[in-house]
């Protein structure tokens, strides 16, 4: 009955949470006459004069200022190319709130450092940790939004790139971010800050449903790859953000929903009740990048051969697999949330969190 009410509360808590939804525009149609000068080009377009003349490829001159686009020989096509851009990239920034964007990666920040220090001290037992995980989805999902988000720095450039041809440079910037939380702790950013990866951790952890199910990390990630390559070329193709049409993130930004997402939102939270991260583990671009950053990771589980007496705890509890792969020593291994289940039940101390085996 307990679970029950907090599943229902959660439900009520992502229908009001709708504080920091940003409404991202269309950009204007660029306006282009040959006759004008390339300042009155920019001040119709309500762009910055010094970005078209770079964004056109001509010297930034005061003669380029007041100089006609038929003195330049510029033809129409290729001034409403460059404005288009420019108009893009400027509605891209203006949908943006940047200070709520630094306060998000400052917590982001710290949470990771603070749970490298609880794992290391192997103080996070799996009661705190569902603690955490409430907390995470309610502050970086329900505080603070659906954007950004780790998964949205690797769809969001690839759909604007296949659809425009631009980069907007600040993703670049967030997706390094992002990957460098990987670098540092393995998947902390996944496993203990990203709004919807906490949120469906936590539904699995709360979840009535004793039997969960497994599949091989194969399957799951053959999905995630066969998933990213045809997000990709429908994003060139076509082009069209396959994923935006139901983008589970946006269960943080419920003016933004759809009957699609809605419908598709809801199967997903049912199916984390079963299945550990079904979006993370089968269809999530940055769980894929992210895990192929994982395996250079500084901090990260450790395994201790010699303490080990093969009691296979850890490989029972772990929800991905990646014990299994440790102990077996695969190559290959299969994604780590830093979840620290496997910490807490190794009799013996053969597993730890930490830069170096010990
Ligand atoms: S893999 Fe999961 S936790 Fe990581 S960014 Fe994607 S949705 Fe978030
Ligand atoms: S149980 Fe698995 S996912 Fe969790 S910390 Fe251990 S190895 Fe990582």
């Amino acid at each position: 009955m307990r679970r029950l009410l907090i599943l229902v509360l959660t439900g009520t808590l992502l229908l009001v949470s709708n504080l920091t939804a940003f409404a991202a525009k269309e950009a204007p149609q660029p306006i282009v006459q040959p006759e004008w000068t390339v300042e009155r080009l920019a001040q119709e377009n309500n762009l910055d004069a010094a970005a078209l003349i770079k964004q056109l490829g001509i010297a930034d001159t005061s003669a380029a200022h007041t100089a006609t686009l038929q003195s330049l020989n510029i033809s129409n096509e290729q001034a409403h190319e460059a404005i288009r851009k420019l108009l893009v990239l400027s509605t891209e920034e203006k949908s943006k709130n940047w200070k709520l964007i630094l306060l998000k990666f400052a917590l982001w920040w710290t949470v990771a450092i603070a749970a490298i220090m609880l794992l290391k001290r192997e103080w996070v037992t799996q009661r705190r940790r569902t603690w955490m995980l409430a907390g995470a989805f309610i502050v970086f999902g329900i505080l603070l939004g659906s954007d950004p988000s780790p998964m949205g720095t690797v769809k969001d450039a690839i759909a604007l790139y296949g659809a425009e041809r631009i980069i907007f440079p600040p993703r670049l910037v967030a997706f390094a971010i992002f990957t460098l939380l990987v670098i540092v702790g393995n998947k902390l950013i996944c496993g203990w800050g990203c709004q919807l990866g906490t949120l469906q951790e936590w539904l699995h952890n709360v979840s009535p449903v004793r039997e969960k199910v497994r599949l091989p990390f194969a399957v799951t990630n053959g999905i995630r790859i066969t998933l990213f390559v045809a997000f990709t070329i429908v994003a060139f193709a076509i082009p069209l953000d396959l994923i935006g049409l139901f983008d589970p993130f946006k269960v943080f930004q419920p003016s933004h929903l759809t009957t699609v997402s809605v419908a598709f939102i809801a199967v997903l939270l049912v199916i984390s009740l079963f299945f550990y991260r079904p979006w993370c583990t089968l269809a999530c671009p940055f769980g894929l990048t992210g895990w192929l950053a994982e395996h250079v990771s500084w901090f990260r589980v450790r395994w201790n051969q010699a303490n080990c007496i093969n009691c296979g705890a850890c490989r029972h509890v772990c929800p991905t697999g990646h014990t299994k792969h440790l102990l077996d020593g695969d190559k290959i291994k299969a994604d780590c949330y830093s979840c620290a289940a496997c910490l807490s039940v190794c009799p013996t101390k053969a597993l730890h969190y930490g830069r170096r085996p010990s």
